[in-house]
C-alpha cells in the first residue's frame, strides 16, 4: 500500500485525485490539505467519510498521515515551496501543478538528490496528451513550420500551459531554430501572433466551458497536419496520477513527464 497525501484537496483536480486514491486498491489516502480545510476528505468528494480530515497546512497533514507520496494540484506560486517542504520531510512529491520555472525544477532535482527522496513532475497526466506530444515531435522532423494553440478554462492562472511549453521543448529537440511567418510581419495589436519559442508561436485561449485542449498545427507546401487532444473531463488525468503515485518511490532524483512511466 502506498500512503498518499493530496495537497490542494478542495480544488477541481484535488477532488478528482482524492476520489481516485480512495477508489484504488493499492493506494491509501492518509492525509489531505488545502487552504480551506476542516472537512472529511471522503465527504468532500461525495463518498462515505474516510476518516481523513483536510488539514490547513502541509506540515500538519504530513504529521497526521505520515504519507509516502504528496500529490500537488495547487497554484503556480506555491507549488515550489510545497515540494521543498515535502522533500525535506522525506515525502515524494507527484506534481501536477504547472508553472514551475526551469530554475525551480533544477533546485528540486538537487534537493531530491540531497534528501534521497524522488520527485515526479508531469505537465499533463493524460495519456492522449502525452501521445500528442510524442507525435508532434515526430512530425516536426519533416514539417518544421508549426504553431501551437492551447485552450483551457478561464480559471487557469498560467499561460502558456505547461503542456504547450513541454510540446515546444520536445519539438525543439528535432527542429532547427527558425523564425516563422513573413520576415517583415508586423503586429497591429501587441500579442496578435502569440508567444514565441524559437520562432514557433503559441496561442492561449481561455474560456468557460473548456477543460484542457491543444492543437499542434504543422504547415507544408499545399498541406497542413493538425494533431489535437481534448481532455473532456478531469478523469482523463487520473490513471496517470495513480500510476505516478505507485511508481515514484522507485525513481531516483527528479523525473519529468508521464512518458517516462509508460
Ligand atoms: P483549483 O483552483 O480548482 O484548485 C487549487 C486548490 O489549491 C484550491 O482548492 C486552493 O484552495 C488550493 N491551494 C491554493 N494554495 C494552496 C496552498 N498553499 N496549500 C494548499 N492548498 C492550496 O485549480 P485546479 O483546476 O485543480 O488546477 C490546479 C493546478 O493543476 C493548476 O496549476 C493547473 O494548471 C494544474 N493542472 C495540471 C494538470 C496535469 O495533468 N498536470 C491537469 C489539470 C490541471
Amino acid at each position: 500500500m502506498v500512503k498518499v497525501m493530496v495537497n490542494g484537496a478542495c480544488g477541481r483536480m484535488g477532488q478528482a485525485v482524492v476520489k481516485a486514491v480512495l477508489e484504488d486498491a493499492e493506494l491509501s489516502l492518509t492525509a489531505a490539505s488545502d487552504m480551506k480545510g476542516g472537512m472529511d476528505a471522503g465527504t468532500l468528494v461525495g463518498m462515505p467519510p474516510c476518516g481523513v480530515l483536510v488539514s490547513v497546512g502541509l506540515d500538519a497533514a504530513i504529521d497526521a498521515g505520515k504519507p509516502d507520496v504528496m500529490v500537488d494540484f495547487t497554484r503556480p506560486d506555491v507549488v515550489f515551496e510545497n515540494a521543498c517542504k515535502a522533500l525535506r520531510r522525506g515525502v515524494s512529491p507527484v506534481i501536477g501543478t504547472t508553472g514551475l520555472s526551469e530554475d525551480e525544477k533544477a533546485s528540486l532535482a538537487r534537493l531530491a538528490e540531497e534528501t534521497h527522496t524522488p520527485v515526479f513532475i508531469a505537465p499533463n497526466f493524460a495519456i492522449g496528451a502525452v501521445l500528442m506530444m510524442l507525435m508532434a515531435r515526430q512530425a516536426a522532423k519533416y514539417m518544421p513550420n508549426v504553431e501551437i494553440i492551447e485552450l483551457h478554462h478561464d480559471q487557469k492562472l498560467d499561460a502558456p500551459s505547461g503542456t504547450a511549453l513541454q510540446t515546444a521543448a520536445m519539438i525543439r529537440e528535432v527542429r532547427q531554430s527558425m523564425k516563422q511567418g513573413h520576415p517583415e510581419e508586423k503586429e497591429k495589436i501587441p500579442g496578435a501572433r502569440g508567444a514565441e519559442v524559437d520562432g514557433m508561436h503559441i496561442h492561449s485561449v481561455r474560456l468557460p466551458g473548456y477543460v484542457a485542449h491543444q492543437e499542434v498545427i504543422f504547415g507544408g507546401l499545399g498541406q497542413t497536419l493538425t494533431i489535437r487532444h481534448d481532455s473532456i473531463n478531469r478523469e482523463s488525468f487520473m490513471p496517470g496520477v495513480v500510476l505516478a503515485c505507485k511508481k515514484v518511490r522507485s525513481f531516483q532524483g527528479l523525473v519529468v513527464g508521464l512518458d517516462q512511466l509508460l
